[in-house]
């Protein structure tokens, strides 16, 4: 467009708001939704105070502004093209996104519409409505229904495999009596199995129903492992503590937060085939903090492994169930915690935070 052309309009607009808009006799009333008004070349030549405050800036300072300084830049050619285009006279809608004065990008749904003056275009109205929170809604809940199918898929799928063991060796059991113990041995694992994996998976299912006991976290880490003590001993393993916790309590559900710790010592046991050192460390981070580390001797986690940890049933163990980690995430998240994974060729350190309570006995 030619600048004489564009000075023209931008005279014409500036006639319109002046008439029209500042004295609210136009159609949008200023006190309804956010709107702006862009001129041809896509400088904005008004705003109104809701949209001032959605933007965050004040009205002044949005006039200053252009398109392309709210409008990210994959946006910018479609909002462009929407507004800028002369011969548009239809009302446009779409799904944007804009950056506010403080840097944030907020989701937003865009109505356009062409101010016309003596059968030319000479601007566009542009109605914003924040969309933010209802798109995170929607993105939780599609989230939700992904972790949701892949589990439904992951139950078929591994309680499949055992209950055709089951079925099988059954059939056999009929058929030869005096094989019978064999069989029965398998039979029995085989239901172990499934019997883990509905354990795990019903964990799964309530998450949201837990105690708010006050847990001696010490005292916690010690059940634990005493709990672990005779597997340790088998797989050779020596767990090596180091806490500083007394009078330290964490808020929650005893069971859960032993399940969580269980999980960690079993998975640096089978970290290290061959035996090795298991250090659980145990210390107040800060007045708020309580930090729980359990480090192995094991051969580490690679980067393709580590990004997928807690992902349902990812596992890498041939009798893995690949629920643990998942649990996990999920009951430190519960507590208000969380937890972090370092890993290198010389094992691997699984530190949880956790809200400490403090005792003033
Ligand atoms: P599972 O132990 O049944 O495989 P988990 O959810 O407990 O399932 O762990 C998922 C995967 O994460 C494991 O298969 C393993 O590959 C990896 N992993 C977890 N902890 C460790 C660890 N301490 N060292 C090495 N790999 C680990
Ligand atoms: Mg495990």
């Amino acid at each position: 467009m030619q600048s004489d052309e564009i000075k023209r309009l931008d005279c014409l607009l500036e006639i319109y708001i002046d008439v029209n808009v500042d004295k609210d006799f136009s159609i949008l009333s200023k006190k309804t939704d956010p709107f702006f008004i862009l001129s041809m070349s896509g400088q904005f030549k008004y705003s109104n105070e809701k949209c001032a405050n959605l933007l965050g800036f004040c009205r002044g300072e949005l006039v200053q502004k252009r398109l392309n300084d709210l409008f990210g830049k994959p946006e910018l050619n479609e909002s462009e093209s929407f507004f800028l285009n002369k011969d548009y006279e239809k009302l446009t809608n779409f799904d944007s996104r804009v950056t506010n004065k403080q840097g944030d990008v907020l989701d937003v749904n865009v109505t356009a519409f062409p101010i016309l003056f003596d059968e030319g275009v000479i601007g566009s109205y542009v109605v914003l409505k924040d969309i933010t929170s209802i798109k995170r809604e929607r993105q939780l809940l599609s989230e939700k229904q992904a972790v949701a199918g892949q589990l439904a898929a992951g139950i078929a799928h591994e309680i499949r495999n055992p209950i055709t063991a089951i079925k099988g060796f059954l059939q056999l059991m009929m058929n030869d009596s005096k094989a019978e113990d064999m069989y029965y041995k398998i039979v029995k694992s085989e239901i172990a199995r499934i019997e883990l994996i509905l354990k795990e998976l019903m964990v799964l299912a309530k998450p949201n129903k837990f105690k708010h006991d006050r847990i001696d976290a010490q005292l916690l880490l010690v059940q634990v492992i005493t709990l672990m003590e005779s597997q340790a001993l088998l797989n050779n393993i020596e767990m090596i503590k180091n806490f500083n916790l007394t009078n330290v309590f964490v808020s929650g559900d005893e069971n859960q937060l032993k399940q969580v710790f269980i999980n960690f010592i079993k998975n640096g046991f089978e970290a290290m085939p061959d035996g090795g050192k298991l250090f659980i460390k145990g210390s107040l981070l800060s007045e708020g903090s309580i930090g729980i580390e359990f480090i192995d001797e094991g051969s580490g986690i690679p980067p393709n492994v580590l990004k997928r940890i807690g992902e349902p049933f990812f596992t890498t163990k041939e009798t893995g169930t690949g629920l643990g980690m998942t649990i996990s995430y999920q009951i430190i998240e519960a507590h208000k915690g969380r937890i972090d994974i370092t890993s290198d060729e010389k094992g691997t350190c699984i530190q949880v935070t956790l809200p400490a309570v403090l005792s003033h006995k």
